[in-house]
């Protein structure tokens, strides 16, 4: 059922994470990441749409050797997990528009979870 997620380049890894595993996929050169670089006027991106974790001007190998930034997007797929694929979509817009992205509930919540071991 996971593997539906799974496309052609894909990197597919598993993380223990408090006794249940997360299967989360990695892209790169992801338009979608791309995209929001342009937007957030930033280099290097990483934003994650549930199970995959779209990356732009970062190669894989160097986003999984930042651990704090790997647990944060990791927390997210977890948030896409408890709410579901769109209605997390839906709370994580409305907070935004409420909050902005810093006080963004869920982001504070990701960095949270970057200092996680
Ligand atoms: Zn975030």
């Amino acid at each position: 059922m996971q593997k539906k997620y799974w496309k052609p380049g894909m990197l597919s890894k598993v993380m223990k994470n408090n006794n249940n595993q997360i299967h989360y996929f990695i892209k790169e050169k992801s338009l979608l990441a791309h995209i929001a670089a342009w937007k957030l006027n930033t280099s290097s991106v990483a934003i994650v749409l549930g199970h995959t974790i779209h990356l732009h001007n970062t190669k894989k190998e160097d986003f999984l050797k930042n651990k704090r930034w790997l647990n944060h997007e990791i927390c997210h797929i977890k948030q896409f997990e408890d709410n579901g694929f769109l209605t997390f979509i839906f709370k994580y817009l409305m907070e935004s528009l409420r909050n902005g992205y810093y006080n963004n509930k869920y982001e504070i919540e990701a960095r949270l979870a970057e200092q996680e071991l």
